[in-house]
């Protein structure tokens, strides 16, 4: 990937939340001179009507942004969803339950504490798990 590709896949999500957060205040300020005029005319009880709607927007607006979790995404290789703010890993099995599940790091991979599934990391498939290990030093 180009490094122009991975800066905007690393900081989409921030830069559309800062926009996201903005806007409305860019708007009210660019705007002022023109609003300000209409406003001091309308009735009290209607500004306070409009700031309520606005506010309910807004909440409405974080309330959708966390139950998507757009900061969650996909890892292909071991099938598990990460977070790109602190890259913990979570199940995917318990998040297609709409339970959000951390996982446990383990030797070889990550398991789930609520469903027990467990995730192979293929970037340690050269290490054996040390029960492994223990049913090999056995047998000998
Ligand atoms: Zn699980």
């Amino acid at each position: 990937m180009t490094p122009l590709g991975e800066f905007l896949k690393k900081w989409w999500l921030p830069v559309a939340a800062l926009l996201l957060a903005s806007s409305p205040t860019v708007g009210v300020l660019w705007f002022r001179k023109f609003l300000e005029p209409y406003v001091a005319s309308q009735d009290p009880m209607v500004v306070l009507n409009i700031g309520a709607l606005l506010l309910w927007l807004i909440l409405l607006l974080a309330a959708f942004l966390f139950l998507q979790r757009p900061w969650l995404q996909w890892d292909e290789p071991t099938g598990t969803w990460v977070s790109c703010f602190t890259q913990l890993r979570y199940c995917a099995k318990c998040r297609a339950t709409k339970v959000i599940t951390p996982l446990k790091n383990e030797v070889t991979g990550w398991r789930c504490m609520n469903c027990q599934s467990f995730f192979y990391d293929p970037a340690r498939s050269h290490i054996e798990s040390p029960k492994k290990r223990a049913a090999k030093s056995d047998r000998v």
